[in-house]
């Protein structure tokens, strides 16, 4: 009896000292879900024979190998191979798993077959019109679900803009968000030479369901015969893949510890290099980009990154590649500012953009008819 007693205590140490040394390593880990969009029957955008379906997974794949040969990252993948996964199931699995990170990779497609480049997306409100047309385009596969209407009920697929209230209340893995998707839109830029439209904001119903730090990167328009064919190549896969890799490990770095490893990302060339050249007609810009108009009736806001007593020229050489920059002289001083928008949300994604280019001590200026105002007036004046 006694005996039996003591096989049993020591049978419930063993068990618990292996279920602690589990449940140890497994949140000792750095976890990333990467979720490689569409597969199956939904081969998401098609064009030239380049399917955004493989292009994602051979990315996908990619970038956790390379997350992989560090031993403190775990990497959960919403799919491997060509199946159909939900949406709403994809960010389950990052959930389940209690990810650090989530990231949904994809291709953009537009019928100006000109449009390219880069555009890496948080979850929230987007009063453009573009940004709403990709996230519409995404979600739209919830119609190929069993029992979308019931799983999904209250979400019309036609305006995604029906997942906004609930957005709101999800602010907390906002600036994280930003900041990942900025270092993704930087690596782009300045270790792989691509043009990159920058960082947005739409909701996608994927993002929605997920409760972390999490992305959407469109990794290029495949409608875009150059760029498309960059993106279906081995060696432009493996080195989109690598910007990723090198701004998850930068994540990890800053918000978990470890060291960072050196990757190697060889640059691309052609058109699907950064630099607007004239054939970036003004038709693709009017179309696709996302410069609309500021109101200057109400509230708007800048980024100030630079004070300085002498004048620069206000080129994005100059502004550590920032471009947007405008000044205001005050003071004997001239101040630069970053960006200009009406909207605040979009201004803190400016900040972090700005702060991920090395200005550490940007920060917002909302103005008035011209004139300077406290940040509590800007937000009551809406
Ligand atoms: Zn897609």
């Amino acid at each position: 009896m006694k005996l039996s007693l003591k096989i049993k205590e020591v049978f419930v140490l063993v068990l618990l000292f292996i279920v602690s040394s589990m449940l140890a390593q497994s949140s000792g880990k750095f976890k990333v879900t990467l979720d490689a969009g569409h597969g199956d029957h939904d081969f998401g955008a098609t064009y030239h024979g380049f399917i955004e379906k493989n292009i994602a997974l051979g990315v996908v794949l990619k970038v956790g190998k390379i997350l992989e040969q560090d031993p403190t990252i775990q990497v959960i993948y919403t799919r491997k191979n060509d199946s159909f996964i939900d949406l709403v199931e994809r960010a389950n699995i990052a959930n389940r798993a209690n990810a650090n990170l989530f990231v949904s990779i994809h291709c953009n497609a537009n019928k100006n077959q000109e449009a390219y480049g880069t555009e890496t997306y948080v979850m929230g409100l987007s009063k453009s019109a573009s940004s709403l047309e990709v996230a519409k385009k995404e979600n739209e596969v919830i119609q190929m679900e069993k029992d979308y209407k019931t799983k999904y009920a209250g979400y019309n697929p036609n305006s995604p803009e029906s997942l906004i209230s609930a957005t709101l209340a999800q602010e907390e893995y906002l600036d994280q968000s930003i900041e990942f998707a900025s270092r993704i839109q930087d690596n782009f830029d300045v270790k792989l030479n691509r043009k990159v439209r920058g960082v947005k904001q739409a909701p996608f119903m994927v993002l929605h369901k997920a409760f972390m730090p999490r992305v959407l990167i469109e990794m290029g328009f495949i409608s875009n015969k150059e760029e498309g064919a960059y993106l279906n190549s081995e060696e432009g896969q493996l080195n989109v893949a690598k910007s990723i890799a090198d701004a998850i490990f930068r994540m990890k770095v800053e918000h978990f510890g470890g060291s960072m490893p050196v990757i190697e990302i060889q640059k691309s060339e052609k058109t699907t290099v950064k630099k607007d050249t004239v054939k970036t007609s003004s038709k693709e810009t009017s179309k696709t980009s996302d410069n609309k108009p500021v109101d200057t009736t109400k509230v708007v806001y800048k980024v100030q990154v630079k004070a300085s007593s002498s004048h620069v020229e206000t080129k994005p050489e100059n502004f550590n590649g920032l471009s947007k920059i405008s000044f205001i002289s005050e003071k004997g001083y001239y101040k630069y500012m970053y960006g200009e928008t009406n909207d605040y949300n979009e201004a803190k994604m400016q900040l972090l953009e700005a702060k991920t280019r090395g200005y550490d001590s940007a920060f917002i200026v909302p103005f008035k008819n011209g004139q300077k105002i406290s940040l509590n007036e800007a937000l009551k004046s809406k």
